[in-house]
């Protein structure tokens, strides 16, 4: 039985050939986890990485490396009918809602 530590779905079991001819099992830590995704309809996110320069780890439009370019544009669309009184905040879409304010503040 492997280590409790060792029983987890995120850990790879590698088998290997040693020296005397058995095999033996070896645990590795998968790396990296999971990808950056949107935070209003989990669409994976491209141009999102984890080394480099700030500017070169996320696109550097508004909301970059937090919402996808389609739910970003259906925001600033939004928040620009707020501002000039075409629309209620009321009537944004609650999803889009918090993202909204935060540009109008
Ligand atoms: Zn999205």
């Amino acid at each position: 039985m492997p280590n409790p530590r060792n029983r987890s779905t995120s850990i790879r079991k590698i088998k290997r050939r040693v020296p005397s001819g058995k095999s033996r099992d070896y645990y590795e830590r998968r790396k990296g986890g999971k990808r950056a995704s949107c935070a209003i309809c989990k669409a994976k996110l491209l141009g999102v990485q984890r080394t480099g320069a700030k500017s070169e780890k996320t696109p550097e439009r508004k909301f970059g490396g937090h919402l996808c370019p389609k739910c970003q544009s259906k925001v600033v669309v939004n928040a620009s009918r707020v501002k000039e009184k075409a629309k209620s905040i009321e009537d944004v879409d609650i999803i889009y809602r918090k993202y909204v304010e935060g540009i109008l503040k």
